[in-house]
């Protein structure tokens, strides 16, 4: 639930739960800023609200009982709920389980939440808050918000179902995106984080068209959104070729784009690849990073990966171990393959113990741990530039360049941190790192 807010009398309240992923996120930020807009208070609790706008997620299977766990608890505490996102795809399952919610809207559609808002608690007209809003409401702190440029996906990667639940991939246009961008700014935004199911496959459903100046390719983008004066952060950007076109743009600061590439890899072995139907499954990802590394030696590259996937042999695995070795990828997450329902994944042979899964996180992770804690600690006496992002009695806590908010590790300032101010830019030398963050001290640049 969000943070406290001030309601004037009479004003209908929504409560808002967000769950899933940070495409989810700015999804339900949309969603309560054209609730603010249009005159509704936005509720911190379940007590205070006319209704409950519950965002899920039915990716996995553990996100599927958690949204439909969730979705109980706003009955239970508040009775008035309406249900949107991922899961909503499936109304039957959501109405089979809480025959009582107001209504079921699938992923993305804003309208038809709004529509069940507005028969649930109608608005009350109001000329003073009639108007729109200066600024967007953010589910994220002030100084940095997700961007989305596009949504589904073209690919058919056989462990997911989210081209099922969210369509093809459809771009917006490069200038709406940039003039919600500049927006951001204005209002304080001091990074901006750029995400779809498929960073670098935006524009491509639109021909790349240009529209007003601006055309639909990740690389314009990239250079426009550059030019704002906020950091830009690119997640979820997959190996295709014109991704070297990126990379010089990173290694040039003027240029405003962070040398930091999220790619989920997935996997390294040709064979466990195309099992999985991956794009890119036969790219040469070594060869590709070296050069990336070659034109830009500070980025840091962020990876996620499945093991114990369907027919993985120890010999698949061992590759993997072995490629972690050679691409030394700054941060990874991992994750033990799961049936995620309707994905065709489901009905491959072979499908590896549970056991099995958990030695081999265990040896994935040690070693993903092992290079981390090497990579930070070659950073000790360098002098880089943070973000703060929350101060408190003990310490400012901050990120570098190579850290996105919620999945990467933190720099924290222990000593003269009193009086920083969230999304400051800092320029700081390192001490100390530890296997995931980093201790430096303030410096004058
Ligand atoms: S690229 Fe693959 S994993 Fe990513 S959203 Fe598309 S189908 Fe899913």
């Amino acid at each position: 639930m969000r943070p406290p807010e001030d309601r004037r009398a009479g004003q209908p309240a929504i409560g808002m739960v967000s769950l899933g992923c940070p495409k989810a996120l700015v999804d339900s930020e949309r969603i309560l800023t054209r609730l603010r807009a249009e005159g509704y208070a936005i509720s911190p609790d379940y007590g205070g609200a006319d209704a409950v706008i519950v965002n899920t997620c039915g990716f996995l299977d553990s996100a599927r009982v958690e949204s439909l766990e969730a979705i109980g608890e706003a009955l239970a505490e508040n009775g008035r709920v309406i249900v949107t996102g991922c899961l909503g795809a499936e109304a039957d399952l959501i109405t089979g389980a809480h025959p009582t919610v107001l209504a079921v809207t699938g992923p993305h559609q804003y309208e038809q939440v709004l529509d069940a808002v507005h028969s649930a608690v109608p608005p009350a007209p109001d000329p003073f808050i009639d108007l729109l809003p200066a600024s967007a409401v953010s589910l994220t702190p002030r100084h940095y918000s997700y961007l989305k440029i596009s949504e589904g996906c073209n690919h058919k990667c056989r462990f997911c179902i989210i081209p099922d639940m969210r369509g093809k991939l459809a771009s917006r246009p490069a200038h709406a995106v940039l003039r919600e961008a500049e927006k951001l700014v204005e209002a304080g935004v001091r990074e901006l984080l750029v995400i779809s199911q498929d960073t670098s496959a935006y524009g491509v459903d639109i021909r790349h068209a240009e529209d007003r100046g601006h055309r639909a390719h990740i690389t314009d983008l990239a250079r426009d959104l550059g030019g704002l004066g906020a950091w830009v952060r690119l997640h979820y950007v997959y190996p295709y070729p014109h991704v070297r076109e990126l990379v010089p743009l990173m290694a040039d600061p003027a240029n405003g784009l962070l040398p930091y590439l999220d790619i989920p890899f997935q996997h390294a072995h040709p064979d466990t690849l195309k099992r999985m139907a991956r794009p890119a499954a036969s790219a040469k990802t070594l060869d590709e990073i070296a050069a990336w590394r070659a034109i830009c030696p500070d980025l840091t590259l962020r990876s996620t990966f499945i093991v114990g996937y369907p027919g993985e042999t120890e010999a698949e695995f061992q590759t993997l171990l072995d490629w972690l070795d050679e691409a030394q990828l700054d941060r990874v997450g991992c994750f033990q393959y799961e049936n995620v329902r309707g994905a065709r994944s489901n009905a491959l042979p072979d499908h590896v113990a549970d056991e099995v899964k958990q030695d081999r996180w265990n040896r994935f992770m040690e070693k993903a741990q092992a290079i981390s804690a090497a990579r930070l600690s070659a950073k000790v006496g360098h002098i880089v530039q943070v973000i703060v992002d929350t101060v408190d009695d003990e310490a400012a806590t901050c990120r570098t360049m190579a850290d996105a908010p919620e999945i990467d590790g933190n720099l924290f300032i222990d000593e003269g941190f009193e009086g920083l101010k969230p999304g400051e830019v800092l320029t700081v030398q390192i001490e100390e790192a530890s296997d995931y963050d980093l201790w430096g001290r303030l410096t004058d640049g």
